[in-house]
């Protein structure tokens, strides 16, 4: 089987991530989660105390950074390690998500992460989340789907994402949160939020979990036969 580069894009918690490790599995592909990315470098800048107004120590940063995956055989998805350190539940918090969209704005941010993504897919069979891949990192990915869904069934989600890992948070401090998220990552120069023009919506508010894998398996296994 010819292995592609599928680019999932979306708005925050409407499933990418638990959509892409299921089809990852079920096709043999690698799943890349992006925004674990940005959340490494938004913890490492945490707690290093960069300005992140200042190019010079962003700079200095993004030098002292290096972010790698490793796969979980529990949780059958890779975890993301900074500097050799596995940050995998630590970037989830919700301290990460409040800061993480102002870090990921910052161009030379984008520029080291999607250098490095473009690198790690080069030769596909790769499932890639994020905001920017079908637009930015891979604009000629053969699978494009844009992925969304109504803000408050995206909190409800997250908030009992973060219930499962012992995090209690308020629903409308979720719902805040994603719209901030939402607003930061559609309006930002570099790399903004924007559905591709040959990409596939695909509303999840009212689908499972297996609608949605097989949504993707679907469309992939179309785009082959046409290859
Ligand atoms: O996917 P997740 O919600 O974990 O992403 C966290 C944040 O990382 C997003 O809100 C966005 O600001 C940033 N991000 C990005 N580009 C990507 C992936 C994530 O700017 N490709």
């Amino acid at each position: 089987m010819r292995k592609v580069i599928i680019a999932l894009d979306g708005h925050s918690s409407c499933g990418k991530s638990t959509t892409a490790k299921r089809v990852a599995a079920k096709l043999g592909y690698a799943f890349i989660d992006t925004g674990a990315m940005y959340r490494a470098v938004s913890l490492y800048f945490h707690e290093n105390h960069v300005t992140s107004t200042n190019p010079k120590e962003v700079e200095k940063a993004l030098n002292e950074i290096h972010i790698s995956f490793q796969f979980n055989e529990q949780r059958g998805a890779s975890d993301v390690y900074l500097n050799g350190l596995n940050v995998e539940s630590e970037i989830r918090k919700m301290y990460v998500s409040e800061m993480v969209s102002e870090v990921s704005a910052i161009t030379a941010v984008r520029k080291a992460m999607v250098a490095q993504q473009q690198q790690m897919a080069k030769h596909g069979g790769v499932i890639m989340d994020g905001r920017d891949i079908g637009t930015k990192v891979f604009p000629d990915a053969e699978v494009k789907i844009f992925m969304t869904a109504d803000p408050v069934i995206r909190a409800e989600r997250r908030q009992k994402e973060l219930l499962d890992k012992g995090e209690l948070v308020d629903l409308d401090e979720i719902i805040e949160n994603l719209k901030k998220r939402d607003i930061i990552d559609s309006t930002r120069e570099e790399g903004p939020l924007v559905q591709a023009e040959d990409a596939v919506l695909m509303d999840t508010s009212f689908m499972t979990l297996e609608e949605q894998v097989n949504f993707v398996i679907e469309l992939h296994q179309n785009v082959l036969e046409r290859l």
